[in-house]
């Protein structure tokens, strides 16, 4: 099931792709929440009444919707970094002997097809394209083994980032440079954990104005979902609708000689096999 958030006149609604149209679920069944994090906190069995109302309801043509991020205002936005065993080696990394975890702020999130907006305080902006996890029922200390179940599903994600403020303000700022506004794209939809038996064995490119520029597999991960999960939730306790950014393959636009750099105009393309491409453009802040 692919599920994703639109505008409505009184908020955001969550609603299901079913044949290229959208069906409103708490329209076709009031028993299931119009609020994703409602109706993620649920579990397995609030998905299961998602999917029925799916299967009866009445689509809405697409073309009358605003489409908001699949989860349009998540308590958390958790990132891992150097998080690929190929990307270490493109970076000259060793491999972390932990996870390397920071955050975006919720506020950076967009949508697919909506502008990634190059700031007036950066000048060297650049992509990164990683699997994003959606957290469904929430928890604190989650073990390992059963990590999975507290997975409500994926999604395509760009970890924008802004490398001079990451690597060269006074003692580096990772949080500020990767969360200006715009800065945490995701989507095109929430593809439930059901579709997908293995998140470590995907297909994962970008393409930057057609052009692949990252290419690998989530089997490169040096840290897999279940062991970020685990980690993270000994820390801060979990909640429907987190996302976690599980980190970027190599190929980033910094690591290339000579280096690219995002620039107004450029679109650019995060393919998942069997979660969806997420497509954005790239814009200038207004002066
Ligand atoms: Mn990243």
């Amino acid at each position: 099931m692919r599920l994703v958030a639109y505008q409505s006149e009184r908020g955001p609604r969550v609603a299901g792709v079913r044949d290229g149209g959208y069906v409103d679920l708490n329209r076709a069944d009031p028993r299931v929440p119009s609020s994703i994090k409602e109706l993620l906190a649920r579990g397995p069995a609030g998905l299961a009444g998602a999917r029925a109302a799916l299967e009866a309801g009445e689509a809405m043509a697409p073309g009358e919707l605003e489409l908001l991020p699949p989860v349009p205002g998540p308590e958390k936005v958790i990132c891992v970094g150097v998080n690929y065993a190929d990307h270490a080696r493109e970076s000259g990394m060793e491999p972390p002997a932990e996870p390397v975890i920071f955050s975006k702020f919720p506020s950076a999130v967009i949508a697919d097809g909506d502008p990634i907006v190059l700031p007036r305080l950066s000048d060297a902006v650049d992509y990164e394209a990683e699997l994003v996890v959606v957290i469904g029922l929430g928890g604190r200390h989650i073990p390992k083994e059963k990590a999975r179940e507290h997975v409500a599903g994926y999604c395509s994600g760009n970890d924008v980032s802004a490398r001079d403020w990451q690597l060269h303000k006074p003692a580096g700022q990772w949080l500020l440079g990767k969360t200006f506004d715009t800065f945490a794209p995701f989507g095109p939809a929430l593809v439930t954990a059901d579709e997908i038996d293995d998140p470590g064995n995907l297909g994962i490119r970008l393409r930057l104005n057609g052009r692949t520029m990252q290419d690998s597999n989530t089997d490169q991960l040096i840290f897999p979902v279940e062991e970020l999960i685990a980690y993270v939730s000994g820390v801060s306790t979990l909640a429907p609708g987190d996302l976690i950014f599980t980190g970027t393959p190599p190929g980033v636009g910094m690591a290339r000689n000579p280096p690219v750099l995002l620039k107004p105009g450029d679109t650019v393309e995060v393919e998942i096999d069997r979660v969806g491409v997420l497509r954005n453009p790239v814009v200038a802040e207004d002066a």
